[in-house]
């Protein structure tokens, strides 16, 4: 369809400065990341994307809307599955979007009225029912992977850790100024090989204790 993309790391400035340079007409972008949790600086992108005349898309569905704002930040839209916190209960499969009501009504309305990518009414009230409880879930979860966080830094057979909330994270200080809590995801890297993460898999997927 004629569009052009360049990826870029999106955790280093000067790569963001040097793609600038060409036209753009938008940027995209997620933080944290699925799966490694890295972060991107929204505000800095913001500023960055908007002198070169692009919009700048955040994907926010690790952060959740209850610690990360990006629309505050500078963006100008922002995407959710909402399969994730929003549901949170393994029920239904969804997405939001969100923008200025110009960007909704003249150029995301034609678009999903025509292709026919529209939630029914019954997932989006049950997604409806969920925000309600949202703030109470997430901050549970949070509060749980923090505590997963720190074990696991200390142990033993863990090699690295990758949670913004942890010090550990070389983006620590940056997830403190962007984010308002650091969310229910993390990751982490066992010491040893493939074998040795495969037979973390198993453990777990057997509801065993890791050894
Ligand atoms: C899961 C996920 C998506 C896609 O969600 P679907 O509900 O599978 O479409 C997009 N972005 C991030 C960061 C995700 O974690």
């Amino acid at each position: 369809m004629g569009v052009e993309t360049e990826l870029i790391d999106g955790t280093d400035l000067a790569a963001w400065k040097a793609a600038l340079k060409t036209p753009v007409k938008l940027v995209f972008l997620e933080s944290p990341s699925n799966p490694v949790l890295e972060l991107v600086d929204i505000a800095a992108v913001c500023d960055l994307a908007h002198d070169a005349g692009a919009l700048v898309l955040v994907d926010n569905v690790f952060a959740s809307p209850l610690y990360q704002r990006p629309l505050e930040l500078g963006a100008d839209i922002v995407i959710y599955s909402t399969t994730k916190h929003i549901d949170g209960q393994g029920r239904l499969l969804g997405g939001a979007v969100l923008g200025k009501a110009s960007f909704v009504e003249d150029v995301f309305l034609p678009f999903y009225r025509q292709t026919g990518a529209a939630i029914s009414a019954f997932n989006a009230w049950v997604m409806m029912k969920s925000l309600e409880t949202l703030p109470l879930r997430v901050a549970a979860q949070t509060e749980n992977a923090r505590h997963v966080a720190a074990f696991l830094h200390d142990h033993p057979k863990v090699k690295s850790i990758s949670y913004p909330g942890h010090e550990s994270h070389p983006q620590h200080d940056l997830a403190k100024r962007q984010m308002s809590g650091f969310g229910n995801m993390l990751a982490f890297e066992i010491n040893g090989d493939q074998a040795a993460a495969f037979r973390f898999f198993e453990c777990a997927c057997a509801d065993r204790h890791l050894e």
